[in-house]
């Protein structure tokens, strides 16, 4: 509070930078001997005489200078020379001295001051309340010819530091204008002295409000041990649009300490969340999650803004299900749901690829009209999109009714991520058509169609005419997608030209691109430095070591590739366990290398065994390279067999009706033996098989992937 209060003069300091180097060069003499200050004063002296140094403007800067470094011995200096040159700066001198917080010093310049005006009072006024002399800074007060805001404030304040409330109030009161530092003043004295209700009273009261003015009530709070009104009060300033308020620690403080008084609330769960997921600080919201899954459901009244929150939480922190779920819960109760709502479970199916839920909360979405939402649509795009049904998608970008710049990149996302490469293409040209500029998340989209559809000719044309035809400013995602289109098509000395004239510093996505495109070339080399690059970088992902490792494997080298595995077992980076999921009937069914705890399991088994006989018939060769264990060859082909995806695409064979298309979803990349053998089962069965993995797309459909084998 002390410090909004400090005296200010914008004009006194405003010749400062210009007299800098006089400044400095006159300051410095101070500390020299006495000799030489006697020798420089002299110079002062003729100086001043001469007038073409010491001017007072000159002064005001020097004293200035000694008010910024809060020097009084240099200050009383300057004070000494001020006098002699005939000046009178006792404004000036003034400030000096209240900023050097010395009283006595500033009310002797104050009583010689023969014309005093308001900023006189005011300074003098405040230099008493400041050091706690209320008395004298309320006599000066009531002497003061024309009060302004400003003492009124410095009286107020004077009277709070002494934690005299009464006398503040009644000044506060009898305010003739209050702005709103007077207001915040006020609760920030109540709050000190933890009589809250008042406190709350005026910031219920107050016309408008600033960021001092919640974080006083909101601290308040907290540091008192009342978590739940911070938290409440911290939810309404975040539902009424504002930005991130409380820093980390501010927050963990309130967290923690409504864990231990035992308060939660929905506004609690709301502004936690908030403040976890706002500070990118997903662990803590995960641990946060887990602790309160429980706790949620006991919330006695709760808003469209804290369900949202809820359920946005859960979908932003990869708690997928635990989002629909939430939502499904909503949707029983009156509760109106919003377009932030929808966005957010559609966000959620979209993560877990559940199309028969999207698809049901695509009919939620019409019925609560928020179809011509274009948020909300984009949302529905996306998700259709991630859960590999682009038809779906592409009926819905029809329907829209006024298609934005975010319907059309979401429709060529669509089509560029599900490998629909000449598709996305085409809606871009169709987007030109109409007369829609393209933006630099179109181009994402373009590229990375062009990318995962092997389209390397039109990658090149349309990076090349990105910025000279359409004006869009280069990013650094179009650089790794066109590393990875050429890299990927075998043109290596290109990327590393690429790399070599970016405009950015090449992050890891552009080196993991190479990396890639290292594993798809075979290229040992180049990709042991390109990882170890990696490895500065992001020590702490899998994904490189993981992928090094498969490099050496897939090139015979056993040794090197068990070297990287151990090296990553040192460095304590821990790969995910493998999972594939799919849904059938609303249900996610999840699926590890091996797992029996399905329990259709005997006719999953089953079921894998025959098709791996009628594999065998059409000449599938298990691919053994990929099993990547110690053991026996016989062994291995057994794990390949039972890897998670396999189990996934068996139990949706026998779960689905004949004919329709069965969607997987992975964690990781599809496995090399995985992809082979997926083509065949699709021609075998006659199945469309999508396989959703951590990079792509494939659409599997009689012995082809959409992917080309490339990815
Ligand atoms: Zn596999
Ligand atoms: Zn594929």
């Amino acid at each position: 509070m002390a410090g909004s209060l400090q005296l200010k003069n914008a004009s006194m300091g405003s010749n400062y930078i210009n007299q800098k180097k006089s400044l400095i060069k006159f300051v410095g003499f101070s500390t020299f001997s006495s000799s030489k200050v006697r020798a420089n004063d002299t110079k002062l002296h003729e100086s001043s005489n001469k007038k073409s140094f010491l001017t007072a403007e000159v002064f005001v800067g020097f004293l200035q200078g000694c008010t910024n470094k809060i020097s009084l011995a240099e200050g009383k200096q300057v004070h000494t020379q001020v006098v002699k040159a005939g000046l009178s700066l006792g404004n000036h001198l003034l400030h000096m001295y209240a900023k050097c917080q010395c009283a006595e010093d500033a009310r002797r310049v104050f009583d010689k001051i023969q014309v005093r005006n308001s900023y006189s009072w005011n300074t003098i006024i405040a230099v008493y309340a400041q050091c706690g002399n209320i008395a004298l800074a309320s006599s000066i007060f009531n002497e003061m010819p024309a009060k302004n805001e400003f003492s009124w404030n410095a009286m107020t304040d004077g009277y709070i530091k002494c934690r005299n409330l009464e006398d503040a109030r009644k000044l506060f009161d009898e305010m003739p204008q209050r702005n709103i530092f007077s207001w915040n003043m006020m609760i920030a004295g109540y709050v000190k002295c933890g009589i809250f209700e008042v406190a709350r009273e005026l910031f219920d009261k107050m016309p408008e409000r600033d960021t001092v003015s919640w974080n006083a009530m909101i601290a308040g709070y907290a540091k008192n041990g009342l978590a739940d009104q911070a938290l409440t009060l911290y939810w309404e300033r975040w539902s009424s649009g504002f930005g991130c308020l409380l820093d980390l620690e501010q927050g963990k403080t309130i967290h923690v300490s409504a864990i231990k008084i035992g308060l939660v609330s929905d506004a609690f769960v709301e502004s936690a969340l908030d403040m976890y997921a706002k500070c990118r600080c997903i662990e803590d919201a995960q641990q946060f999650l887990v602790i309160h899954v429980v706790e949620f459901d006991k919330m006695p009244e709760r808003n469209v803004f804290s369900w949202n929150a809820m359920v946005g939480g859960y979908a932003q922190n990869g708690h997928g299900e635990e989002a629909v779920r939430l939502w499904r819960q909503m949707q029983s109760t009156s509760i109106k749901m919003n377009n932030v709502t929808f966005v957010d479970v559609l966000s959620a199916c979209a993560s877990l690829a559940v199309l028969e839920q999207g698809r049901q909360i695509h009919g939620h979405v019409i019925r609560s009209g928020f179809v011509s939402d274009v948020v909300v649509g984009s949302a529905l795009l996306d998700m259709y999109s991630k859960c590999g049904s682009v038809k779906n998608a592409w009926q819905h970008f029809e329907e829209i009714p006024q298609r934005d710049l975010i319907s059309w990149n979401s429709m060529i996302t669509a089509y560029a991520q599900n490998g629909y490469g000449k598709e996305a293409l085409q809606i871009f040209e169709q987007m030109l058509q109409v007369g829609m500029k393209a933006n630099h998340i179109t181009f994402i989209g373009v590229l990375s169609g062009c990318n995962h559809a092997s389209l390397v000719g039109e990658g090149c044309r349309y990076f090349d005419s990105r910025s000279r035809d359409y004006f869009v400013t280069p990013i650094i995602e179009h650089y790794s997608c066109m590393v990875d289109i050429l890299g990927r098509a075998g043109h290596l000395d290109k990327v590393l030209d690429l790399i070599k004239n970016l405009p950015f510093e090449p992050n890891a996505t552009v080196w993991g691109a190479l990396l890639g495109a290292c594993r798809v070339n075979g290229n040992t080399k180049l990709g042991k430095q390109v990882a170890e690059c990696l490895f500065k970088l992001e020590p702490e992902s899998p994904g490189p070591y993981v992928l090094l490792s498969n490099i050496y494997s897939a090139a015979g080298m056993w040794e090197d590739a068990a070297k990287i595995r151990n090296f990553m077992k040192e460095r304590g980076v821990n790969t995910k366990p493998a999972y594939s999921w799919t849904e059938v009937n609303n249900k996610v069914h999840i699926f590890y290398v091996g797992d029996r705890s399905n329990p259709e399991r005997e006719e999953i088994y089953a079921t894998l065994e025959r098709l791996a006989t009628e594999m065998k018939l059409a000449g599938y060769i298990p691919d053994t390279n990929f099993a990547l264990h110690d053991v026996e060859d016989e062994y291995k082909e057994h794990l390949l067999l039972y890897h998670s995806e396999k189990l996934a695409v068996a139990f949706g064979l026998i779960r689905t009706p004949p004919g329709t298309p069965i969607r997987i979803f992975k964690n990781l990349r599809v496995c090399g033996d995985c992809h082979t053998a997926i083509k065949l089962i699709s021609s075998i069965t006659g199945r469309e098989i999508v396989v959703r993995d951590a990079i792509r797309f494939h659409h599997f459909r009689e012995d082809t992937c959409s992917c080309g084998d490339y990815w």
